[in-house]
């Protein structure tokens, strides 16, 4: 079998594969792969244009989990510093992997290569990320149109019982991993809000606390220039002038000084209701 015959069943196979699978001879194999025309993984392991994560985790010997599996599916994950989550499957064999900082999932199943699908990247986040992180996930994978009905009871199924309110709790509407994260937080702390709120002349915001107080959370990385801001800008004039008050927290706010947005929606809430009770 050629170099070109055998990329080709890679290919077909996903991108990564056993040499067992690939029906060549070991020589063959190692033709190709000193052409540059297939990867050499790891010994019997061979890849071609497989995303540079689930070859690591091939590498590893198993599939791409957890949080490195819903960043590739697209789902918006909050994890500071991205990091390899492999499935190994529970009795599948690790191989070597020195200075290396990956996570290794365990759950059942039978681990081959490739990435895990949603539902069992979302349950793997749960237990590995915590519980906010689960959220902002599946709210994101909802919104992104990832999961269905039955997936949705799936994961809910799988989850450990003190994750299930989460998911009963979840929406399809959230614009970003940030608002997950926010309406999660001030739950918690009991304060009731309406989300993706429709006002005349200002357009929707994300959060209204109480009729009155608007709380916008910017997920953007960067602002996207001069117009968006001049937007905001307006929408916050045009609210102010309708007797509104906005709040506006970025991701650095959200996630690294929690605290003071807490401290803010707090005092900001107090003082409205003082000034005009309900
Ligand atoms: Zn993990
Ligand atoms: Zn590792």
């Amino acid at each position: 079998m050629d170099a070109a015959k055998i990329a080709d069943r890679l290919r077909t196979l996903g991108g990564i594969a056993r040499a067992a699978q690939l029906g060549a001879p070991r020589s063959a194999l190692a033709r190709a792969a000193d052409r540059g025309a297939i990867e050499r993984v790891r010994k019997g392991v061979y890849a071609l244009g497989a995303h540079p994560d689930v070859r690591d985790a091939a590498a590893h010997g198993g599939e791409l989990a957890c949080a490195a599996a819903l960043r590739v599916h697209g789902v918006w994950v909050l994890e500071e510093i991205p990091t390899l989550h492999v499935w190994l499957g529970p009795d599948g064999r690790s191989h070597p992997h020195p200075s290396c900082a990956c996570i290794v999932h365990r759950d059942a199943g039978a681990s081959a290569f490739g990435v895990v699908s949603i539902v069992q990247a979302l349950v793997q986040s749960a237990a590995c990320l915590g519980a906010e992180s689960f959220f902002a996930a599946f709210e994101s994978a909802w919104r992104l149109g990832l999961i269905d009905r039955a997936d949705r009871a799936q994961v809910r199924r799988s989850l450990p019982a003190r994750f299930r309110w989460l998911v009963d709790l979840a929406r399809p509407d959230a614009d970003s991993g940030l608002e997950s994260l926010l309406r999660l937080r001030l739950r918690l702390l009991g304060i009731a809000l309406d989300c993706q709120v429709l006002i005349r002349g200002v357009g929707v915001v994300d959060f209204l606390v109480d009729g009155r107080l608007i709380i916008e959370v910017d997920g953007r990385l960067n602002h996207d220039g001069v117009s968006l801001r001049h937007k905001d800008l307006v929408r916050d004039a045009e609210a102010a002038a309708q007797g509104y008050e906005t709040l506006r927290f970025d991701y650095a706010l959200v996630v690294h000084d929690w605290p003071r947005v807490q401290r803010a929606i707090r005092a900001t809430l107090s003082r409205m209701r003082i000034a005009s009770p309900q």
